[in-house]
């Protein structure tokens, strides 16, 4: 029997060692049992993301960090709960998320052989509950950016798998996917390794979450496609602000014409002080 109270009081001890309100929230004990699971896990709520129940947060997008206690050690985890949330998780290899991948990677080198990581697989009945086998694991141990790359691209080939199982299985079954990040078991009792263990968690989470929806994608995207209003050499194609008081480029000595670039590439050539005001 799951005993709701039990991970209320590991829950307010993690609390009480790390003090960080918005990844652990305050709960009162009638909100707090509603988020634990029978089948002995329970995922923790962002404070600022509006949840009524369990499901709100398995089912999101977004990654949620689990906590799982047995009789003599508490886990925790970030879990990313099916193949939309996996597939979300993976705009990190897009060339918009560059910024979001080095942190990922580089929090990811810090963790050591008490962590490890599981990329689950299941095909079910649409409302059945997901019984996963396991696809790819490892400890994070000695973690390179290379062997990151690898196991990046190991799950863009899971998902390539996936994607094909869907297309030949019954319409009534769902191929899904589960993600664990930074898995960690510590004693019960060992208030130092609890803390140290969560807090890496913790780090993680933190980093996860900054990576970019497909709609943040699309939006960088379709603003980088915008057209910007310059000025341009007709012959040797430099660029000048809209409302440069120039008529006349001064490396060719011919008049300047009106025209537009993609914003992307203005931005380029701005940063790189390629555009003449
Ligand atoms: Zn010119």
């Amino acid at each position: 029997m799951v005993n709701p109270k039990e991970y209320y009081d590991a829950y307010n001890l993690c609390r009480n060692l790390i003090n960080q309100e918005e990844i652990l929230p305050n709960l009162d004990f009638e909100s707090f049992k509603r988020y634990v699971s029978r089948e002995n896990w329970m995922p923790i709520p962002l404070k600022y993301e509006l949840v009524e129940k369990k499901q709100d947060i398995t089912n999101s997008k977004r990654p949620h960090i689990c906590i799982v206690l047995e009789k003599n050690t508490i886990a925790f985890d970030i879990f990313y709960n099916g193949t939309q949330s996996v597939k979300n998780f993976m705009n990190i290899l897009e060339k918009e998320s560059l910024t979001e991948k080095r942190e990922f990677i580089n929090v990811l080198k810090l963790l050591d052989e008490r962590f490890s990581y599981h990329l689950l697989y299941c095909e079910k009945f649409f409302s059945a509950a997901p019984e996963w086998e396991t696809e790819i694991e490892g400890k994070c141990e000695n973690l390179t950016d290379e062997k990151i790359e690898q196991l990046l691209n190991k799950i863009k080939e899971v998902l390539q798998k996936r994607e094909f199982r869907q297309s030949i299985i019954p319409n009534s079954h769902i191929a899904s996917l589960g993600m664990a990040i930074a898995d960690v078991t510590v004693n019960k009792n060992d208030s130092i390794a609890i803390k140290d263990a969560l807090q890496n968690v913790i780090d993680i989470f933190k980093v996860c979450t900054k990576i970019k929806s497909f709609s943040e994608i699309n939006k960088i995207r379709k603003e980088d496609e915008k057209q910007i209003k310059v000025r341009k050499c007709p012959d040797c194609s430099k660029v000048f602000e809209y409302n440069t008081a120039r008529t006349i480029c001064p490396k060719c000595i011919v008049e300047i014409e009106k025209s537009t670039i993609k914003k992307k590439d203005y931005d380029l050539l701005k940063r790189e002080d390629k555009v003449l005001s």
